[in-house]
């Protein structure tokens, strides 16, 4: 079991001025940040990050949401990372999703949801390393 994630507080979440709430819960849920940036995506660097919902109705939807603003991309690390940061930002859908979960108190619907998390270990090294080099990781401090 890996003990890291990928994160994104996503562009909506950071036009509505909750970035640092939302780091706050990270570190208050703790996680230890490995790193993190503020960037905005180029359409085709959407494209690529969700190719795998290529082929779902919402996909012009999505990749035009996440290039549409800043957004902060997060290197996460904590036992069970993949799970526990599922289990932190809570359901897809924000009406579906838990009391006190990010997604619960910060998104507004289930397209603009405040935050992506990975879904498998698998997918969480391909996303750290689709944003960040290893250079950037910061483990030892
Ligand atoms: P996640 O792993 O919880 O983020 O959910 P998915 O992997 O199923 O979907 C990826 C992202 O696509 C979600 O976080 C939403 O931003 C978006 N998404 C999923 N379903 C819909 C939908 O029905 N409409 C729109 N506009 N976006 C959606």
């Amino acid at each position: 079991m890996s003990n890291r994630t990928f994160a994104i507080i996503k562009p909506d979440a950071v036009r509505n001025g909750d970035t640092g709430k939302i780091y706050d819960r990270i570190l208050k849920s703790g996680f230890n940040i490995l790193s993190a940036k503020l960037i905005k995506l180029t359409l085709s660097q959407a494209e690529g990050f969700y190719a795998v919902h290529s082929e779902r109705p919402f996909f012009g939807e999505l990749t035009e949401f996440m290039s549409s603003g800043k957004c902060m991309v997060l290197a996460l690390e904590k036992d069970n990372a993949v799970l526990e940061w599922r289990k932190t930002i809570g359901a897809t859908n924000p009406i579906e999703a838990d009391e006190g979960t990010i997604r619960k108190d910060f998104a507004t619907s289930v397209g603009e949801n405040a935050v992506h998390g990975s879904d498998s270990d698998e997918n969480a090294t391909i996303e750290i390393s689709y944003f960040f080099t290893g250079s950037e990781i910061i483990q030892n401090s």
